[in-house]
């Protein structure tokens, strides 16, 4: 190439000596080969160099995270040189693990429900109840309370002892109702233990059956319960729920001597929703759980009640 390039400028040189002009054209031929890719570069290379700029800052972020292995990389080939390392890398994990278990021990219980869900999931918490089974001979207080239903004129059957020792679900001395009194009946036949037997009779006697003479002018002719004993694991919270223990009734409907029925709903009808707000906030002491609707999505239709043992005699009626 140097050669042909060469061969050529000499030609060149052979036909411009023949001109008189031979200077200024040499001069004009090489000035315009290297002042036109310069320019032309320079505005090539101007719009780039934004671009670059920015490529290059990345790169240096990048560069102080690649250079703490650089380092570590050295001083993990010198065999001593380790130790400073350790001592200043042990004392971070235990600084972390101690922050991390303030805010698990906190939100653990009450005020998390979702991680009490997760706690419920993983085990249940044990209930003493659970361990309760049937003696040979009824106990003198389970005697008592029928009696007691008797003279209430509660219609009810005895039914066999249910304990289930993997859900924890345990009910020794279980009845099944018919009615809850003289003139009012109940169904489908609720299996509860009878100390929640009894509390739904009284309660359906002093507090039902006068709220619905009180806003229907009529009386109550039953009761339809949604669930009593049930033994099933409890899928919220950490503990079984008092329908395993046949110590809860749950309520949909009320069904009046005259036909009409009243539906605990999220929204009954004006004179419904009286006559259910009454013994809603009634039912908060002689029971001592009382859901409904508004408590949680499980409660829009029907109203829960319980004797769930607290501190003190103490309820929880939301
Ligand atoms: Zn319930």
């Amino acid at each position: 190439m140097a050669a042909f390039g060469f061969f050529r400028l000499g030609r060149l040189l052979l036909a411009v000596a023949a001109t008189p002009l031979a200077g200024p054209v040499l001069a004009k031929a090489p000035e315009l080969p290297q002042t036109a890719p310069v320019p032309q570069l320079n505005q090539q290379v101007t719009p780039p160099p934004p671009t670059e700029i920015p490529v290059p800052e990345p790169r240096p972020e990048d560069a102080p995270a690649a250079e703490p292995p650089q380092a570590t990389q050295p001083q993990n080939g010198q065999p001593r040189t380790e130790q400073p390392e350790p001592p200043p890398i042990a004392p971070q994990p235990p600084e972390k693990p101690a922050r991390a278990e303030p805010p698990a021990s906190p939100p653990g219980a009450p005020p998390n429900p979702a991680e009490a869900d997760k706690k419920a999931e993983q085990k249940i918490l044990p209930d003493p109840r659970s361990a309760a089974i049937a003696g040979k001979e009824m106990p003198g207080e389970e005697l008592a309370c029928r009696r007691r239903l008797k003279s209430m004129g509660v219609d009810f059957e005895e039914r066999k002892p249910e304990h289930d020792t993997a859900v924890g679900c345990s009910i020794p001395y279980p009845i099944v109702l018919k009615t809850l009194g003289k003139s009012i009946a109940v169904g489908p036949e609720p299996e509860l233990n009878c100390q929640m037997a009894e509390a739904a009779a009284r309660f359906a006697a002093s507090v039902i059956q006068p709220a619905a003479k009180a806003e229907f002018g009529t009386d109550i002719k039953s009761i339809g319960q949604a669930s009593a004993f049930v033994c099933r694991p409890r899928h919220a919270g950490g503990k079984l729920s008092e329908h395993a223990f046949g110590n809860a009734l749950d309520i949909a409907s009320f069904t009046l001597s005259d036909g009409k029925e009243i539906d605990v709903g999220p929204a009954p009808p004006q004179k419904d929703a009286k006559f259910l707000d009454t013994v809603r906030k009634a039912a908060c002491g002689p029971f001592k759980t009382v859901l409904g609707p508004g408590s949680d999505a499980d409660h829009s239709l029907h109203l829960h009640f319980d004797l769930e043992p607290r501190r003190n005699g103490g309820t929880f009626c939301k």
